[in-house]
């Protein structure tokens, strides 16, 4: 079965629900960069990202 990676939002902040889950790693830190540096003005590196916000479900 395929594993999905997730960013859950709401973990690193509490005013956002926003739920990134895409079974392609590539978009799904696309994704979350994307909305880090967006939403919240927050620049992460994909390395940051994948290590420390990202978790495999
Ligand atoms: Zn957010």
């Amino acid at each position: 079965m395929a594993q999905a990676h997730r960013l859950d939002c709401e973990k690193e902040a509490a005013d956002c629900r926003f739920i990134i889950q895409s079974e392609n790693e590539d978009e799904a830190i696309e994704l979350a960069k994307n909305h880090m540096r967006d939403v919240h003005g927050q620049d992460y590196t994909n390395d940051e990202l994948r290590r420390e916000h990202m978790e495999t479900v």
